[in-house]
């Protein structure tokens, strides 16, 4: 199989005339694991949305695994099926248990065997430290819990890239080590991953770029060292002093 690309051409967003990404072009190849920060409303999570089609594009040219999401004719629930997405809010589906919040996309999506699934869901469930709540509802979870469920769930498509938008900023400091520790070992498992987060710590030793945006451009893409180190743009100097 080719190589997971990830090509963005001059992307621009707007909502009505609020112009929200102007003129993004940066390029992500398999493995990457970058972390973008920036100041609120700079349109982080409107870039990660236009990425599996839920934004659309208003200009440019986004291609994410062969697939051009400018085009028409581009089959978006295909490229949901290859790029698993992580929001702040979980979005668990609250009636179902924890496995079937894990199963249902495979079984629906994916036509997988009723078996397979759930022996999949399984192994998920143990990789990110939740085997003893397979039959639990969402509502019964702490906040860190419910988050290690859904990238559990986004993994069951085995999504050849995984975005996630500020996955630990709805909780409470104590469950934030839990999660940041699956999205490393995620990381070190070589899953390309996308993630919006204002955990510099996490950025700085888990991601290979970082990415600084604000006001709808990149003003800085750089290593972790680099960045946190040596900031070049007057706007992540400001930034960083008030983050760190
Ligand atoms: P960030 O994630 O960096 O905080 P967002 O991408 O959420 O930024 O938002 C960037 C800008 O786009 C904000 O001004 C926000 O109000 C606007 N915006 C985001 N989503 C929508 C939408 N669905 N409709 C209208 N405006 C939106
Ligand atoms: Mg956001």
């Amino acid at each position: 199989m080719a190589k997971l690309k990830i090509d963005i051409t001059d992307l621009h967003k707007s909502f009505g005339s609020n112009e929200v990404l102007k003129g993004i072009t940066t390029r992500f190849n398999e493995g990457d694991v970058v972390c973008i920060i920036g100041p609120s409303g700079s349109g982080k999570s409107t870039f990660l949305r236009t990425l599996n089609g839920l934004e659309e594009i208003t200009s440019g040219t986004v291609i994410v695994d062969g697939y051009d999401l400018t085009n028409t004719k581009t089959n978006l629930n295909q490229v949901r099926q290859e790029v698993g997405m992580v929001f702040q809010q979980f979005n668990l589906f609250p009636n179902m248990t924890v496995l079937e919040n894990i199963t249902y996309a495979p079984l629906e999506l994916k036509k997988m065997s009723k078996d397979e699934a759930h022996t999949k869901a399984l192994d998920l469930l143990k990789k990110v430290g939740l085997s003893d709540k397979a039959d639990a509802m969402p509502e019964s979870l702490s906040g860190g819990q419910k988050q290690r469920v859904a990238i559990a769930r986004a993994l069951a498509m085995d999504p050849d890239l995984m975005l996630f938008d500020e996955p630990t900023s709805a909780l409470d400091p104590e469950m934030v080590g839990d999660v940041l520790e699956v999205m490393q070992e995620l990381a070190k498992e070589g899953m390309t991953m996308l993630i919006v987060t204002h955990e510099m710590g996490f950025a700085r030793k888990v991601a290979n770029r970082v990415i600084f945006t604000d006001g709808g451009e990149i003003l800085e893409d750089n290593t972790p060292d680099q960045v946190f180190e040596n900031p070049q743009h007057p706007r992540l100097k400001d930034f960083l002093n008030k983050v760190l």
